[in-house]
């Protein structure tokens, strides 16, 4: 379980299947839910503003 809110969709991130990465381009957590990952939803990194599937 991930503590925080999608990235993508604003949701909690209770359900299981959440992912958390480093940003490719800075290396900030993005959080993303598993509706917005089995989706491929597009995130915006808020840090560096990189766009990434
Ligand atoms: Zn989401
Ligand atoms: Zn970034």
């Amino acid at each position: 379980m991930i503590e925080g809110r999608c990235i993508s969709c604003g949701r909690g991130l209770a359900e299981e299947g959440s992912v958390q990465f480093p940003c490719p381009e800075c290396g900030h957590i993005i959080k993303r839910c598993r509706v917005c990952r089995d989706r491929s939803a597009e995130y915006v990194c808020p840090e560096c503003g990189f766009r990434g599937p």
